[in-house]
Protein backbone atom coordinates (compact mmCIF):
# COMPACT_ATOMS: atom_id res chain seq x y z
CA UNK A 1 0.00 0.00 0.00
CA UNK A 2 1.33 3.45 -0.81
CA UNK A 3 0.51 7.11 0.29
CA UNK A 4 1.26 8.21 -3.36
CA UNK A 5 -0.09 11.61 -3.16
CA UNK A 6 -3.22 11.28 -0.60
CA UNK A 7 -4.09 14.29 -0.97
CA UNK A 8 -5.77 14.56 -4.43
CA UNK A 9 -9.34 14.86 -3.80
CA UNK A 10 -12.21 15.33 -5.99
CA UNK A 11 -15.21 18.05 -4.93
CA UNK A 12 -17.20 15.30 -3.23
CA UNK A 13 -15.67 14.36 0.40
CA UNK A 14 -16.98 11.29 2.16
CA UNK A 15 -16.34 11.08 6.01
CA UNK A 16 -14.53 7.67 7.40
CA UNK A 17 -17.12 5.31 7.92
CA UNK A 18 -17.96 4.43 11.84
CA UNK A 19 -17.07 0.96 10.92
CA UNK A 20 -13.67 2.70 11.07
CA UNK A 21 -14.06 4.49 14.28
CA UNK A 22 -12.14 3.34 17.35
CA UNK A 23 -13.70 0.57 19.61
CA UNK A 24 -11.72 2.25 22.26
CA UNK A 25 -13.06 5.85 22.53
CA UNK A 26 -15.93 5.01 20.55
CA UNK A 27 -14.77 7.81 18.32
CA UNK A 28 -12.49 8.24 15.10
CA UNK A 29 -9.06 7.83 15.86
CA UNK A 30 -6.95 11.48 16.50
CA UNK A 31 -3.86 10.09 17.50
CA UNK A 32 -1.20 7.91 16.21
CA UNK A 33 -0.60 4.63 18.02
CA UNK A 34 3.13 3.97 17.42
CA UNK A 35 3.98 7.71 18.35
CA UNK A 36 0.74 9.45 19.62
CA UNK A 37 1.16 12.42 17.43
CA UNK A 38 -2.17 14.07 16.52
CA UNK A 39 -3.84 13.97 13.77
CA UNK A 40 -5.03 17.11 11.79
CA UNK A 41 -6.95 18.31 9.30
CA UNK A 42 -4.67 17.03 6.61
CA UNK A 43 -2.87 14.26 7.94
CA UNK A 44 -3.02 11.10 6.23
CA UNK A 45 -3.03 8.08 8.10
CA UNK A 46 -3.58 4.60 7.51
CA UNK A 47 -6.47 2.41 9.75
CA UNK A 48 -6.58 -1.38 10.38
CA UNK A 49 -9.18 -3.04 12.35
CA UNK A 50 -9.64 -6.80 12.96
CA UNK A 51 -12.82 -8.74 14.56
CA UNK A 52 -13.19 -11.97 15.31
CA UNK A 53 -17.36 -13.34 16.19
CA UNK A 54 -17.97 -9.83 16.06
CA UNK A 55 -15.65 -8.71 18.82
CA UNK A 56 -12.75 -6.51 17.86
CA UNK A 57 -9.49 -8.21 18.14
CA UNK A 58 -7.23 -4.90 17.19
CA UNK A 59 -7.66 -1.51 16.43
CA UNK A 60 -4.99 0.71 15.34
CA UNK A 61 -4.07 3.95 13.36
CA UNK A 62 -1.04 4.98 11.81
CA UNK A 63 0.25 8.05 10.47
CA UNK A 64 2.14 8.37 7.28
CA UNK A 65 5.91 8.76 8.96
CA UNK A 66 5.58 5.73 10.88
CA UNK A 67 4.09 3.66 8.23
CA UNK A 68 6.89 4.55 6.01
CA UNK A 69 9.50 3.61 8.71
CA UNK A 70 8.11 -0.02 9.54
CA UNK A 71 7.40 -0.54 5.73
CA UNK A 72 11.43 0.30 5.30
CA UNK A 73 12.14 -2.53 7.83
CA UNK A 74 10.41 -5.17 6.08
CA UNK A 75 11.73 -7.20 3.09
CA UNK A 76 11.71 -6.08 -0.31
CA UNK A 77 10.76 -9.21 -1.62
CA UNK A 78 7.49 -9.57 1.07
CA UNK A 79 6.84 -5.93 0.69
CA UNK A 80 6.45 -6.46 -3.20
CA UNK A 81 4.28 -9.84 -3.28
CA UNK A 82 2.28 -8.30 -1.27
CA UNK A 83 1.53 -4.95 -3.20
CA UNK A 84 1.15 -7.04 -6.30
CA UNK A 85 -1.49 -9.28 -4.80
CA UNK A 86 -3.27 -5.89 -3.35
CA UNK A 87 -3.20 -4.08 -6.41
CA UNK A 88 -4.83 -6.81 -8.72
CA UNK A 89 -7.51 -7.39 -6.09
CA UNK A 90 -8.04 -3.56 -5.44
CA UNK A 91 -9.72 -3.38 -8.55
CA UNK A 92 -11.97 -5.52 -8.25
CA UNK A 93 -13.08 -4.51 -5.07
CA UNK A 94 -14.35 -1.68 -7.13
CA UNK A 95 -17.29 -3.87 -8.11
CA UNK A 96 -18.65 -4.54 -4.98
CA UNK A 97 -21.92 -2.54 -3.90
CA UNK A 98 -20.01 -2.23 -0.30
CA UNK A 99 -16.62 -2.97 -0.25
CA UNK A 100 -16.54 -3.82 3.43
CA UNK A 101 -19.30 -6.64 3.34
CA UNK A 102 -16.53 -9.11 1.04
CA UNK A 103 -13.09 -10.21 0.76
CA UNK A 104 -11.26 -7.93 -1.63
CA UNK A 105 -9.08 -11.33 -2.76
CA UNK A 106 -12.07 -14.22 -2.52
CA UNK A 107 -15.28 -11.86 -3.28
CA UNK A 108 -17.07 -13.78 -0.89
CA UNK A 109 -19.10 -12.69 2.26
CA UNK A 110 -17.01 -11.83 5.22
CA UNK A 111 -16.34 -14.62 7.61
CA UNK A 112 -16.45 -14.15 11.28
CA UNK A 113 -12.83 -13.44 10.90
CA UNK A 114 -11.91 -10.78 8.63
CA UNK A 115 -9.90 -7.48 8.95
CA UNK A 116 -11.03 -4.16 7.05
CA UNK A 117 -8.12 -1.33 5.95
CA UNK A 118 -8.39 2.16 4.47
CA UNK A 119 -6.37 5.18 3.36
CA UNK A 120 -7.41 8.18 4.94
CA UNK A 121 -6.73 12.42 5.34
CA UNK A 122 -8.14 14.10 8.35
CA UNK A 123 -11.24 12.71 8.81
CA UNK A 124 -11.92 11.55 4.85
CA UNK A 125 -11.93 9.12 2.78
CA UNK A 126 -9.33 9.15 -0.04
CA UNK A 127 -11.30 8.19 -3.40
CA UNK A 128 -8.54 6.68 -5.02
CA UNK A 129 -7.85 4.32 -2.30
CA UNK A 130 -11.19 2.28 -1.54
CA UNK A 131 -11.23 1.13 1.80
CA UNK A 132 -11.13 -2.84 1.38
CA UNK A 133 -12.11 -6.30 4.02
CA UNK A 134 -10.11 -9.38 3.95
CA UNK A 135 -11.19 -12.68 5.45
CA UNK A 136 -9.69 -14.80 8.17
CA UNK A 137 -9.18 -17.35 5.07
CA UNK A 138 -7.31 -14.93 3.11
CA UNK A 139 -4.93 -13.18 5.41
CA UNK A 140 -3.35 -16.93 6.46
CA UNK A 141 -2.73 -16.58 2.77
CA UNK A 142 -1.07 -13.75 3.13
CA UNK A 143 0.86 -14.35 5.96
CA UNK A 144 2.25 -17.16 3.83
CA UNK A 145 3.91 -14.83 1.47
CA UNK A 146 5.70 -13.15 4.36
CA UNK A 147 9.37 -13.84 4.78
CA UNK A 148 10.79 -15.05 8.09
CA UNK A 149 11.98 -11.21 8.70
CA UNK A 150 9.16 -9.48 7.59
CA UNK A 151 6.67 -12.07 9.68
CA UNK A 152 9.32 -11.09 13.26
CA UNK A 153 8.66 -7.41 12.43
CA UNK A 154 4.91 -7.66 11.83
CA UNK A 155 4.79 -9.78 15.18
CA UNK A 156 6.89 -6.85 17.10
CA UNK A 157 4.60 -4.31 16.13
CA UNK A 158 1.38 -6.80 17.07
CA UNK A 159 2.90 -7.45 20.69
CA UNK A 160 4.41 -3.79 21.12
CA UNK A 161 1.74 -1.40 19.62
CA UNK A 162 -1.30 -3.83 19.79
CA UNK A 163 -0.77 -5.19 23.17
CA UNK A 164 -1.57 -8.87 21.80
CA UNK A 165 1.75 -10.81 21.81
CA UNK A 166 1.81 -14.29 19.75
CA UNK A 167 -1.34 -13.29 17.41
CA UNK A 168 -1.02 -15.55 14.42
CA UNK A 169 -3.91 -14.57 12.63
CA UNK A 170 -4.51 -11.92 11.64
CA UNK A 171 -1.55 -10.24 11.01
CA UNK A 172 -1.53 -6.53 10.14
CA UNK A 173 -1.27 -5.83 6.23
CA UNK A 174 1.32 -2.96 7.16
CA UNK A 175 2.98 -3.68 3.97
ZN1 LIG B 1 3.07 8.06 13.95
Amino acid sequence: MSFDDPTDFSDEREPIPERFHSFETGGPFKICSVCSRAFDEDEPHLIEKAFQKGETVYEYAICQPCHDGIREELSEESRQRIESHLREAIGRAELFDDPLERCIFSGRELGEEHLICGLFVGRWMVPQFPCFAISGEEMEKIAGLLSKSTRERLDQFTDDVLGIPGLTNPVPVLV
